[in-house]
């Protein structure tokens, strides 16, 4: 009876997985780019479906479906994306390829020192700032500091790519976005479907000796950002980090990466679904400071569903004044080095996760009680969630509330005083969720 309920539940599933055959592909693709598949077309001009969470409120996300056919793209360079994603006239951009943020404007990859400030020098840098001599009560100020500052700039204008509103960026088999920040801000209504994301790699970081009892290395780069805009679809994904172990200066990590998918400073109404985050320390960072005065209460809302979070430090998500519906996500939580397990669920302030019927898979050295993190929050609603511990069997049904309040003080609530209404399609029984995720999350299995 359970296994007959599960099955019908994951068929219904698969048909809102997204990788549903369309109806009349045919008659799509009239006028673009002539080596696009009618299935890619279709799929570049689809909008998110009525009622497939937060995305899908207010005006809805429907990117660049409405782009006429001299606003459909296919590109391979960084100089050809950079130029298809300006403006906000509704456009569809196809990557194919590789394109490497570093290509230079004749083609070829420069480097970090490319990037660097003529007066920039990492070893003066560290030799300035060892807090052996500069000390820990002041963040790195003069002439050195200015000048990664101005270095930090200079590899804004190469790897950093600032896209426009009613915006469809999608990959073709295959397709890689490396060494890129997507950052949007002050954009509404973007999809970003297929694409691997990879290594967005900050050649400057920055010393804080008053971050934390001991300082930190602070990247500046996201893999992606959103920023004060509304109706993201971010779907069928990758976003992965190379497991390099970074070095350290001053003790602590050098810290060359920021987060995989950053929605702060008031962005609001986003659907994630079926991507793949992988091997990574900070993934999804829902609100970035605890500040109600910088317009954050009341936005932030984000569905997370369908998305396999693999081998990551923290913030799966971490949220701060958002109602954000995380089900059927697939966790598997032990990292591969240089990665470290801190937590999945992040309770910030005023925040609003209600999680149901998702599946842990848990190492044995991985307790359920380190799961959820509290940061200022008062509750989180838990419905539904199995675990399989100590890496092998079949899993049951846990509370990662209860592992979490079992050892805390103070407890969490379990209400998080709302219930999610925009979701596409039944929520699947957690036992369900590693073979639905496995088959359909991340990028290439669109049939584009
Ligand atoms: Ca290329
Ligand atoms: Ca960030």
């Amino acid at each position: 009876m359970q296994n007959r309920k599960l099955i019908a539940a994951l068929a219904a599933a698969l048909v809102t997985a997204g990788a549903g055959i369309p109806g009349s592909p045919a008659e799509a693709g009239a006028g673009e780019p002539s080596q696009l598949s009618p299935l890619a077309t279709w799929y570049g001009r689809q909008a998110l479906p009525a009622g497939d969470g937060w995305g899908s409120a207010g005006a809805g996300t429907t990117g660049g479906a409405a782009a006429s056919p001299d606003q459909v793209y296919v590109v391979t360079s960084r100089a050809e994306l950079t130029d298809a994603l300006r403006g906000d006239a509704p456009k569809i951009v196809f990557v194919q390829g590789t394109i490497d943020g570093f290509e230079g404007p004749a083609g070829a990859l420069l480097g970090c020192d490319d990037l660097a400030d003529p007066a920039y020098d990492f070893d003066d840098y560290l030799a300035t700032f060892d807090p052996e001599v500069w000390g820990r009560e002041t963040e790195p100020a003069g002439p050195l500091e200015d000048a990664r500052v101005r270095s930090m700039r200079n590899q804004e204008a190469q790897t950093v790519l600032k896209p426009g509103s009613n915006t469809t960026l999608i990959g073709l088999r295959g397709a890689t976005l490396l060494h890129t920040t997507l950052l949007f801000n002050e954009a509404d209504n973007v999809i970003i479907r297929n694409l691997t994301i990879r290594d967005a790699f900050d050649c400057f970081p920055q010393w804080d000796p008053t971050d934390g009892d001991l300082g930190n290395w602070n990247s500046n780069w996201d893999y992606v950002s959103v920023r004060r805009g509304t109706n993201f679809w971010i779907d069928h994904n990758t976003f992965v980090t190379p497991n390099v172990e970074p070095p350290s200066f001053f003790g602590r990590k050098f810290e060359t990466y920021d987060g995989l998918l950053d929605i702060t400073h008031t962005a609001d109404l986003v659907t994630i679904s079926h991507n793949v985050f992988r091997d990574h320390d900070k993934a999804v960072l829902i609100g970035s400071t605890d500040n109600p005065g910088g317009g954050d209460p009341g936005r932030l809302n984000v569905t997370l569903r369908h998305n396999l979070f693999d081998g990551l430090g923290q913030r799966a998500p971490r949220v701060r004044f958002g109602q954000v519906d995380v089900y059927n996500n697939y966790y598997r939580i032990p990292v591969a080095a240089p990665f470290e397990y801190g937590y999945s669920w992040g309770v910030g302030v005023e925040s609003a996760i209600y999680a149901e019927n998702n599946y842990f898979s848990l190492s044995a050295d991985d307790d359920p009680a380190t799961v959820i993190a509290d940061w200022g929050g008062t509750a989180i609603t838990e419905r539904g969630t199995w675990a399989r511990t100590g890496g092998s069997g079949f899993g049951r049904p846990v509370s990662l509330l209860d592992a979490y309040n079992a050892v805390s003080d103070p407890a969490l609530g379990d209400d998080a005083g709302w219930t999610p209404q925009l979701r596409r399609g039944p929520v699947l029984p957690a036992p369900g969720v590693p073979v639905l995720v496995g088959l359909f999350a991340g990028a290439d299995r669109l049939p584009i």
